[in-house]
């Protein structure tokens, strides 16, 4: 079935649902935001009087978390009005779904606007079930969910499924009872000396559990069970401790000099004006943003509103949360899709209620109901995964942009290498630019060589040169650390017969089988199959013939063990740390000196603070180059210089060695010379002529099939009714370099717009032109960042 698209076929298969709205016109006075956001009161009246005024009152529209292509139209119950963002249960079918009333009027931008759609007759309407206890949801997430929806071309109920997907849904825990004096003591009151105590303690006014009373009045606890048995203390609700504590900004503030006190006090301005804006904050790693946009939240927490960091991998959350305690003396809020259900429910209301003033999270952590936002930080900015790529695809660094402007917030982006789509905003004035040229302290940059592989090969059947182990011994030597980074799992990405030249291939997907030696399996690291390594080519039958080609972190962490064989190694890689404790085991590891070595994939490279690392060794500098993804060499440059970055954090000196066969590419020379300006404005030259991004706007169309046919016909269905558009060029259909994944056949489209051209509505217009073929669907990708 078409995920997306389709929506009126979803409706129509649902008979007894009531259809949806025809409320959803565009509404000029609400195309931009509101301005002043904080006030969840007097929004909730203003919402409430436009229902009232322009709407028949006995009508609701209530968002459901489902496919649906907007909100449904119900009956107001007898009982009461219902305010947008009321958290409600309806009818649907013969199911009763959770909901969220939603607001008559989108406000979104006219191009954003959905078509309308067929109205229900009052008479048929059905009754809203309840309203749930729980804190509506505010109006500037509403917004920013209708929002997200029209931008990435999914159905808003998927987005708002992921703003309810906390399961905060069920109803507020049972308050803890407390035991407070009643007005009048029975006459008839047998008052002995252990009562009597347990009775003036209660009478000082707060009121106390059981335990605790008989605590103070040093009697058991079946006296106080029995004055409750007499009538004489009556139950009342304990105040609920805040689940959170108190971020305090004058905890312990760091020591700010120079360029970093100019830097600190500009963001601290920004978040003091309170009003949305967009601001870059770039600066070499080891430089001190983390320690800078600290100062921001604790402006933010000095003006009393909430802020949100996300951060791109929340592996890295527990050296940010450590961080964060040390400098305001209590942990944050924590949100990402492991938490446990109860932590869960907690945190979102302590987030709607406003008791949880800093949320560090993943990109899912945008969908919070904050009750006052007042900064968002994007940690890491230019990190591609931020972009989600399963159910509704969106990028969280620019939705965080959205957010903030819906919230009228501040919002920081922040990188040592950032992104080409954020330099160009730069660029054209629509972001503010701070920079801290320097590390902090006595620490310096590391010095970066590429190493010629021509020149200097290893050995026969090796993979690190000489010069690379050479200086990996004289660092251990010295008693520091080093690191070998190869952004590759398992242990040879390519098993080869010898005699017939076989490939080991999946058979779901276009793609090698990864041999992980320790496992003893082969593995397809797009869809998860495994199988043994067989004993003999099962082509040819020759035996001993399966040969591994290329190195993974496994093959190299084998060849590190024979050089090295006396050195403490660690391997840090997705599939063998298990979890964000893990991960902060191992990095708690590598700072208490217990590992001479590390060997890692990407994992290595993020924001960590490694102090006694002082040589680092990428393996192979030129793996991502390949194939033909607009921004290979950006991403490169990106992810290298990070790994980079891990090196010569404290006093002693870094250096990085770069194993390249291209030792005079752009990305390699970008590295070596440390500059990085000039790198992005020479691919800014490149993207520039083409209109590609962020010169202008891409959208993928990814076809895929049950049967190759049906991908095809789909997608030559797609190529005729393209667009003929000035400005705009379609590209394809064409295979797509993963031309079978999970045993779905699969063709792509690429729609190339200029930058000025709204590309939503020509999207709508396509695809309501094109019915997919049976078994096929249609996916859609906005800002595309995976061209596989
Ligand atoms: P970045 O985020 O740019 O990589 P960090 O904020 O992590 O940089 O700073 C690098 C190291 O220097 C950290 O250990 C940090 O605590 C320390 N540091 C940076 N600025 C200061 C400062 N003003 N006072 C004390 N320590 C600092
Ligand atoms: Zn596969």
């Amino acid at each position: 079935m078409p995920r997306r698209n389709h929506m009126p076929d979803l409706l129509e298969s649902q008979p007894d649902s009531p259809a949806a709205s025809a409320d959803a016109r565009p509404d000029p006075a609400h195309d931009t935001p509101r301005d002043t956001p904080h006030d969840g009161a007097r929004d909730r009246t203003r919402d409430g009087a436009r229902d009232g005024a322009q709407n028949a009152p006995q009508r609701v529209r209530v968002m459901l978390p489902l496919p649906f292509a907007g909100a449904l139209d119900y009956r107001m119950p007898p009982a009461g009005t219902l305010h947008p963002g009321d958290i409600v249960t309806v009818p649907l079918g013969r199911r009763t779904e959770t909901g969220v009333v939603w607001d008559t009027h989108l406000r979104l931008p006219p191009e954003f606007m959905p078509p309308p759609m067929p109205t229900v007759a009052t008479g048929r309407l059905r009754a809203v079930s309840a309203r749930l206890d729980l804190p509506p949801l505010p109006a500037a997430l509403r917004q920013f969910i209708d929002w997200v929806a029209a931008y990435t071309l999914s159905p808003p109920g998927m987005v708002l499924a992921m703003a309810l997907r906390a399961n905060a849904m069920a109803a507020a825990p049972r308050p803890a009872a407390g035991w407070a004096v009643t007005d009048t003591l029975p006459p008839d009151l047998r008052l002995t000396p252990a009562r009597h105590r347990v009775l003036e303690i209660a009478r000082l006014g707060t009121p106390l559990s059981t335990t605790e009373l008989a605590n103070r009045a040093g009697v058991g606890a079946s006296v106080v069970r029995g004055l409750v048995q007499a009538g004489c203390l009556r139950e009342v609700a304990l105040p609920t401790p805040p689940a959170f504590g108190m971020p305090d900004p004058t905890h312990a503030p760091p020591v700010l000099e120079g360029e970093q006190a100019d830097v600190a006090r500009a963001l601290r301005n920004t978040v003091a004006e309170d009003r949305f804006s967009i601001t870059l904050l770039e600066g070499v790693t080891g430089s001190g943003k983390t320690e800078i946009y600290m100062e921001a939240i604790a402006a933010c927490l000095e003006k009393g509103l909430q802020a949100l960091v996300l951060l791109p991998e929340i592996a890295l959350s527990s050296q940010w949360t450590g961080r964060f305690a040390r400098r305001f003396g209590t942990q944050p809020a924590l949100w990402h899709s492991d938490l446990g259900t109860r932590l869960r429910r907690v945190t979102w209301r302590s987030v709607a209620d406003g008791a949880a003033r800093v949320v560090v999270g993943a990109r899912s952590a945008l969908f919070l109901p904050f009750a006052r936002l007042g900064l968002i930080i994007v940690d890491e900015e230019h990190e591609t995964s931020f972009k989600q790529e399963e159910g509704v695809t969106y990028n969280a660094r620019d939705m965080a942009v959205v957010r903030a402007r819906m919230d009228a917030a501040p919002i920081v982006l922040v990188s040592a290498t950032p992104s080409l789509e954020t330099l160009a905003n730069v660029g054209a004035g629509r972001y503010r630019h701070l920079r801290l040229g320097a590390r902090h302290g006595n620490a310096s940059m590391p010095q970066v060589r590429t190493l010629d592989m021509r020149a200097d090969p290893p050995e026969r059947g090796l993979f690190l040169s000489p010069v690379l182990t050479g200086a990996i011994r004289d660092a251990i030597g010295r008693q520091e650390q080093a690191m070998l980074f190869l952004n590759r799992r398992g242990y040879a990405p390519l098993t080869l017969c010898r005699t017939c030249g076989h490939r080991m291939q999946c058979p779901n997907c276009t793609a090698w089988l990864v041999e992980h030696r320790a496992r003893h399996i082969l593995t397809c690291h797009h869809c998860g199959h495994n199988e043994q390594m067989p004993p003999a080519c099962p082509s040819c039958n020759a035996e001993d013939s399966l040969t591994p080609i290329g190195p993974g972190v496994e093959r190299i962490t084998e060849e590190a063990r024979a050089t090295f064989p006396d050195a403490r190694i660690l391997v840090m890689a997705s599939d063998t740390l298990h979890g964000p404790a893990a991960t902060a085991d191992a990095v708690e590891r590598i700072a208490r000196r217990e590992i001479d070595l590390v060997i890692g994939t990407q994992i290595v490279a993020k924001g960590w603070h490694f102090p006694h690392l002082t040589v680092v060794g990428i393996v192979d500098a030129d793996l991502g180059l390949g194939g033909g993804d607009l921004r290979a060499a950006e991403r490169t440059v990106q992810l290298l210089h990070q790994v980079a970055g891990r090196a010569g954090r404290a006093e002693a000196a870094g250096h990085v060695l770069l194993q390249s066969y291209v030792p005079d590419h752009p990305v390699m020379e970008a590295l070596v010379s440390g500059d990085f300006t000039s790198f992005m404005e020479q691919e800014a030259e490149q993207r520039r002529p083409g209109f590609w991004p962020p010169f202008g706007r891409l959208v993928a169309l990814i076809v895929s099939a049950d049967t190759p046919e049906a991908a095809d016909m789909t997608a030559r269905a797609l190529g005729h009714a393209a667009p003929h558009l000035d400005g705009v060029q379609v590209l394809g259909p064409a295979p797509a370099p993963l031309a079978i994944l999970r045993g779905r056949h699969r063709q792509r489209l690429l729609l190339r717009a200029r930058r000025n051209i709204p590309v939503q509505p020509i999207m709508r217009e396509w695809l309501s032109r094109v019915k997919p073929e049976r078994g096929a669907r249609v996916d859609v990708d906005i800002d595309p960042i995976s061209f596989l």
